[in-house]
């Protein structure tokens, strides 16, 4: 049976662990130059050259819509890029682009934070294929750190537990699963006033099984002051 694969990519965040003078409201974090390209472009072209990719559902904010239609338009992505409006939480920015997608529930449908742009092909594959065997599946990063639990108290945080490091792996993007499989848990999520950081969060709670494909520490989610520096060098690092 053919099988297609579909994209979201939440793009309507605000940025706002950015530094002043880098990311605002009128320029979110997405929109930010890396390499002379929008960030989200980078992200957004990953996903472009992995020929089982059908197309790409790109959620922003309202006042961004005309913008990112320049954006496709310039990089000749129109054929497989959608723009769609995305909401005030990421969890409400990816079910508005899951109402859009006219995917079938045996479809594939693969998650990325629009400000990981150094996502490669290989783990979008990799992800692909996983999702085909097991029905949902993440990029995951395996813990090299001790984690610890702590208590947060107005002296600071006091540890309270320590967590086996091999039991610990940081969820990464892309996140993908059968159509059907995350169409029935979002549903599920909205009707129990359920909000999560994460898709594959919404998905346990409806009991599937997840898998974790491998990541790796340049798939870094642009988020605070300084990943910007960090991002430039994975990439002088890749090339
Ligand atoms: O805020 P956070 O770092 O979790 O954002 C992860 C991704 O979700 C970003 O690409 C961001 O633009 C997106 N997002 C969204 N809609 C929101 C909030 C975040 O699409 N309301």
């Amino acid at each position: 049976m053919f099988m297609r694969v579909f994209v979201i990519l939440p793009a309507a965040g605000l940025g706002t662990r950015m530094a002043p003078g880098q990311a605002t409201p009128n320029a979110p974090k997405q929109f930010l130059a890396l390499q002379g390209l929008p960030i989200l472009v980078h992200s957004l072209r990953a996903f472009a050259t992995v020929p089982r990719v059908t197309s790409i559902y790109v959620a922003v904010r309202k006042p961004e819509m005309s913008r990112m239609a320049a954006l496709i338009a310039e990089h000749a992505l129109s054929l497989r890029v959608q723009v769609v409006e995305g909401g005030d939480t990421r969890q409400q920015s990816v079910s508005q682009a899951l109402k859009a997608l006219p995917a079938q529930d045996e479809d594939i449908i693969l998650v990325h934070d629009a400000v990981r742009p150094w996502i490669d092909p290989a783990t979008i594959e990799r992800t692909i294929e996983a999702v085909e065997q097991y029905g949902a599946a993440i990029v995951g990063l395996p813990a090299v750190d001790t984690i610890k639990q702590v208590e947060r108290t107005a002296r600071g945080a006091i540890v309270t537990a320590t967590i086996p490091r091999e039991y610990i792996v940081q969820a990464q993007t892309p996140q993908g699963f059968r159509a059907g499989v995350l169409r029935r848990a979002f549903a599920s999520a909205e009707s129990d006033g359920f909000d999560g950081t994460d898709e594959a969060s919404v998905v346990e709670r409806s009991g599937a099984t997840v898998a974790v494909v491998m990541g790796s520490p340049a798939n870094l989610k642009i988020t605070h002051p300084g990943d910007l520096q960090l991002a430039e060098f994975y990439l002088q690092h890749r090339s």
